[in-house]
């Protein structure tokens, strides 16, 4: 590497414009290359909002990193001046004996976290929106809120400018072409040489490294219209996660909770998802799947808003479906590219990627920069993990 190395992030996503401001924060001469806008909504960051939780069923070892990106969270919000976390807090609901519950509770226990869990009559008090069932219990999350996604790609690229690194929207890399004397990407059609390349590419991951057991997953989201009973502002009602159908106890999945909500940024809307479809993904590419939501779908969906929110109204105003790269381990991958000397990888993110973003964008700048990651990182993330024994690749 030279004395000023230079690095190229591909893709503007989430994780790509933290680790474009990560890079330029420590003097780094960053270029961010990505195929559409900055803080567009086709990737898997689009739709307009995300959860932050530590209330985390996927496992007790993301707590801790959850807690570094809530602080990175809170600078980005003050350095950028937006909009861009609101602090309610997150609800969990669900059977007492729910695996979902016992895995939420158990995570707070390793760390240390309490959370207020209460019964359905004390719940309802405190959120009338929310419809509890008699017999579930709602834990309360106080370090959760709703994140702004396209506000905060377009916040992190905007501190990385202002820091001169050098942003190329609407330029699609077509090739990554590690050499002798580091990286040659040709980009827009123009080829440049870089010390080291981060892909940060979300789903489009499967088309470079199709061998990777990764699948792109698709999930809708259908929107509301509240009707003025409840208060549905952000800074008010926290996003919710459900456990699966009232009474199931079985093993939940991280990724097959059966509903999610969470308030509209305007405060008069609801964002309800119920549809999970990533078994559907198959070997597909990127390229081939559909945004469009069928009106059966969006029926299903309608028949089920009642049964979970008061104050709104049962017909969709919007429905959309995004992507995400899933990991056969549903972790992210994240680490050097062995046959790609110079070249990291920073994608499939399998659900987690939005609310540790800042964090993961820090783990770019690492790799990129020649820091050691952490031991749980290496562990957990790295694309190593397919070439030990356990993994089914
Ligand atoms: C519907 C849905 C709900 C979710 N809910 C949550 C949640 O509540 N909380 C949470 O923490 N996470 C959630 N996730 C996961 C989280 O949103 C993702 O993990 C995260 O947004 C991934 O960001 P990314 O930067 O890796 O990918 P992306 O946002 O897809 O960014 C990748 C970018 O790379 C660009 N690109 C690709 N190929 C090229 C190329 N060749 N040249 C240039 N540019 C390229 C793309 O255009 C894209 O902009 C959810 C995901 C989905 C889909």
């Amino acid at each position: 590497m030279t004395s000023t190395p230079t690095v190229a992030v591909v893709g503007l996503g989430a994780v790509g414009s933290m680790a474009l401001m990560a890079l330029a924060k420590r003097g780094i001469a960053a270029v961010g290359f990505e195929q559409f806008g900055i803080g567009n909504d086709r990737g898997a960051s689009g739709g307009e909002t995300r959860m932050f939780r530590t209330s985390y069923v996927e496992g007790p070892e993301y707590v801790p990193l959850i807690m570094r990106a809530r602080e990175l969270w809170l600078e980005l919000e003050e350095q950028s001046g937006m909009r861009l976390f609101h602090q309610s807090g997150h609800l969990t609901i669900g059977d007492p004996d729910s695996d979902l519950v016992k895995k939420v509770l158990h995570a707070a226990e390793v760390n240390g976290l309490t959370y207020d869990v209460w019964d359905a009559a004390t719940a309802a008090e405190k959120y009338p929106q929310v419809r509890v069932r008699p017999g579930e219990v709602v834990i309360f999350d106080r370090w959760g809120g709703l994140l702004r996604t396209h506000h905060s790609i377009v916040a992190a690229t905007r501190i990385a400018e202002s820091l001169d690194a050098e942003i190329h929207p609407w330029t699609e890399v077509t090739e990554i072409r590690p050499g002798d004397d580091g990286v040659t990407l040709v980009a827009g059609g123009v080829s440049r040489r870089f010390d080291h390349v981060l892909v940060a590419t979300g789903p489009w991951i499967t088309k470079l490294k199709p061998e990777w057991p990764v699948k792109v997953g698709r999930t809708e989201q259908h929107w509301f219209a509240v009707t003025g009973e409840f208060d549905y502002s952000p800074d008010v009602l926290p996003p919710i996660l459900r456990g699966r159908e009232p009474g199931y106890v079985g093993e939940q999945k991280a990724y097959d909770s059966s509903v999610g909500s969470m308030p509209g940024p305007d405060g008069n809307s609801v964002k309800f998802g119920l549809v999970r479809d990533h078994s559907a993904a198959g070997d597909a590419s990127i390229d081939d799947f559909e945004r469009h939501v069928s009106g059966q779908n969006i029926r299903k969906v309608e028949a089920k808003i009642l049964d979970n929110l008061n104050g709104v109204y049962p017909s969709a105003i919007r429905a959309d479906a995004f992507f995400e790269g899933f990991v056969v381990d549903n972790q992210p991958l994240i680490g050097p590219i062995d046959d790609m000397p110079g070249v990291s990888v920073l994608a499939g993110f399998s659900g987690h990627g939005f609310k540790l973003a800042p964090y993961f964008g820090e783990l770019g700048a690492d790799l990129a920069t020649g820091v050691e990651l952490s031991e749980i990182a290496v562990r957990i993330f790295s694309p190593r993990r397919f070439d030990r024994a356990g993994v089914d690749a």
